[in-house]
């Protein structure tokens, strides 16, 4: 007996544990937090390792964005983050490595600082805009400034990012700036700058498309770079990546495989220990991907010896910028672009949403007395189909109901007879009618609190005030109106003057 007794506890554990496996995978699913607007999506910071769906296309133009740490999962669901601006580094602080391995407490930027052991899948960040001070050792990306054991999959970046060091170790990139993990199907649109203000100690810079420095696997993805390096250290840029090193990280990082790159790296490298490493896809390969094939570029590499002038987009003194604004249409995203008249310098920002234009609201079915009926709004320029309404049943017509003469307080469309009455409060009065109106007759009270009408025409004064009585008759041919005043007869001032003295009255 004693022998089976941990068997039976095994198997009971197995029992408990294996679909508590496969209901936690489902429960992981459906308890995902929905992100519709800027402050949920704010409030990830709160609850870094849970799990993210975005629901909306979300314009953060004004926000000002803090860099924070995510350990989750954020499922963009092909949705668009346009318009981020982020002008300062994370809180968090990690170690990163240089090429001989030294350590660095780093700080980080992006729309993320850190992420670690989080999976960030099918987001686009449009017209994304960073410029960080590194005042200590820094790392910037669009998407993020570090990652560890980490996934993006399937996410588009298109936006400008600047770092300005004052420190050492320094890196900025598209995506994300140190470390390691998978890169998988992404996009980067990017204008990267770096501007080395320390002139004191020679950096350790590094610029990449995808990764400024670290290892990763990085699998069919696109890279339109636009790099700016301007560097009093040791520059690693590349198409791809920067320096493509483990630098102390347990990863590996063996497939750099069907990637393109598009652009150029515009950058110096003013030190006498001179080494310029910048390539179209790894600036310095220190580990070597043992799956590094099928990529293709159109890259170049644009040294110059020129030391004083800081590398820039922006080439003249005094620039004549000149915006085009384009629309957004019914699926394109609308933006404005910029562009210098006396340089090549260009650039695109402020993205608003695609959006269609509601024409006139259509009649689709016409309502009768036995069924709604139905009305739609099409887009005035596609068509499709934006709105639709419920048009409510036409009343019956047989029976002429009271309010046809009029709902309360508006008046019949013909008057065939009116009078005048005087009714005293509590007292009552007899409306008179055409003699054209053939009884039964519809009567009706605008006020039924001042004066009420019974089915002869009797009207009662309860209220002091003034209202209108209607009448109509059954076969809508004929209709009146009585005006009716409701007023205190003399003796009824004299016993409220009686009994409430002065201070009524006033
Ligand atoms: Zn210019
Ligand atoms: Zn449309």
């Amino acid at each position: 007996m004693k022998a089976t007794k941990p068997l039976m506890s095994l198997l009971l554990a197995l029992l408990l544990i294996l679909p508590m496996g496969t209901a936690a995978l489902a429960a992981e699913a459906e308890n995902s937090t929905p992100i519709y607007t800027v402050e949920e999506l704010l409030a990830i910071a709160n609850a870094p390792d849970g799990s993210y769906t975005l629901e909306a296309d979300l314009d953060l133009f004004g926000i000002d964005w803090s860099p924070f740490a995510f350990s989750g999962t954020l499922d963009g669901q092909g949705h668009t983050l346009y318009n981020l601006q982020v002008s300062r580094v994370g809180e968090d602080v990690r170690q990163t490595r240089d090429g001989n391995l030294k350590v660095y407490d780093t700080v980080f930027a992006g729309l993320f600082s850190v992420l670690e052991e989080a999976t960030i899948r099918d987001l686009t960040l449009l017209g994304a805009a960073l410029e960080v001070d590194g005042e200590t050792h820094c790392f910037a990306g669009l998407l993020a400034g570090y990652m560890d054991h980490s996934s993006v999959l399937n996410c588009t970046v298109q936006g400008t990012a600047r770092l300005n060091n004052y420190a050492v170790q320094s890196g900025v990139a598209g995506l994300v700036g140190y470390g390691c993990g998978e890169i998988k199907d992404c996009r980067a649109a990017v204008t990267l700058i770096f501007e080395d203000r320390n002139f004191d100690s020679r950096c350790e810079q590094f610029m990449g498309g995808v990764l400024s420095c670290g290892i990763a696997n990085i699998e069919n993805c696109e890279v339109e770079i636009d790099g700016y390096d301007s560097c009093h250290g040791y520059a690693h840029s590349g198409g791809l990546v920067g320096m493509y090193y483990y630098c102390g990280m347990n990863f590996r990082g063996l497939s750099v495989t069907g990637n393109s790159v598009k652009g150029q790296i515009h950058f110096f490298e003013d030190n006498r220990d001179r080494r310029a490493y910048c390539a179209p896809y790894l600036g310095e390969p220190l580990s070597m991907p043992g799956n590094y094939n099928n990529n293709t570029e159109e890259f170049t590499r644009d040294e110059t010896r020129e030391y004083g002038a800081v590398l820039l987009p922006e080439r003249c003194e005094t620039p004549e910028i000149q915006d085009t604004v384009t629309p957004s249409g019914c699926e394109s995203w609308g933006y404005t672009d910029h562009a210098c008249a006396k340089c090549e310098h260009r650039w695109r920002d402020s993205y608003t949403p695609p959006r269609h234009t509601p024409g006139d609201w259509e009649t689709a079915r016409e309502a009768t007395e036995d069924a709604e009926g139905l009305q739609q709004l099409h887009c005035r320029d596609c068509g499709e189909l934006l709105e639709t309404q419920e048009i409510p049943r036409l009343a019956a017509q047989a029976s002429p109901a009271p309010s046809d003469t009029g709902s309360p307080g508006a008046a019949p469309q013909s008057i065939e007879s009116s009078e005048t009455l005087a009714i005293r409060f509590r007292g009552h009065a007899q409306a008179s009618y055409s003699s054209a109106a053939t009884p039964p007759l519809y009567w009706e009270s605008a006020n039924p609190e001042i004066a009420s009408v019974n089915e002869t025409g009797l009207i009662f004064g309860l209220q002091t005030g003034e209202t209108q009585i209607y009448y109509r008759s059954a076969d809508g041919l004929c209709c009146g109106m009585c005006e009716v005043t409701v007023y205190y007869s003399l003796w009824q001032w004299f016993l409220i003057l009686f009994c409430f003295g002065w201070l009524w009255y006033i």
